[in-house]
């Protein structure tokens, strides 16, 4: 995922467009090798110094937060990175050397900075009985208990309350 930017003048432009898969840390994700798109346009800002802005899809394997089961999940987001030849004062910049910029690190790290907080594969996933452990998506235990999740009721009230 290299962009080369070699030839272009300051404040001129170039479009960017990648279709590629990506690397992720097998602790987020349950797919290893991620099918992205990127679009955007790399602008040269000055000596040595470019900026990048584009869109960001990602197709995920998540794991769901409440049952476990791996679920698809499509992730968007925007980018805005700056990329020098030399670390100067500015923080948040990115190296690159020889006219050729490698994205993907960049790319990776707007992917983790908008992984959702909390994964579920569906509104209504029952989640597991917190009795017996078991998947009530597959169906209902023998437990004779309320199904619902103690917690789950809890944070609803908290959020009831809220709406007043
Ligand atoms: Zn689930
Ligand atoms: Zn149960």
């Amino acid at each position: 995922m290299v962009i080369d930017v070699s030839g272009l003048e300051k404040s001129e432009s170039r479009e960017v467009v990648f279709d590629e898969t990506v690397n992720i840390p097998k602790n987020y994700v349950d797919n290893s090798s991620i099918p992205v798109k990127i679009t955007g346009t790399i602008e040269k800002d000055g000596d040595g110094k470019f900026c990048f802005t584009g869109n960001v899809e990602a197709w995920l394997v998540l794991k769901c937060d409440l049952c476990l089961k791996p679920f698809d999940y499509k992730l968007s987001t925007t980018m805005n990175e700056i990329f020098c030849t030399n670390e100067d004062e500015q923080k948040d910049i990115w190296l690159f050397s020889d006219n050729k910029i490698e994205l993907e690190p960049a790319v990776v790290s707007s992917i983790l900075l908008s992984f959702p907080m909390r994964a579920v594969c569906s509104d209504d996933c029952k989640g597991f009985c917190h009795v017996c452990g078991k998947n009530l998506n597959e169906g209902l235990c023998s437990c004779n208990v309320s199904n619902n999740n103690p917690l789950f009721e809890e944070l609803k009230t908290l959020f009831d309350d809220k709406e007043v």
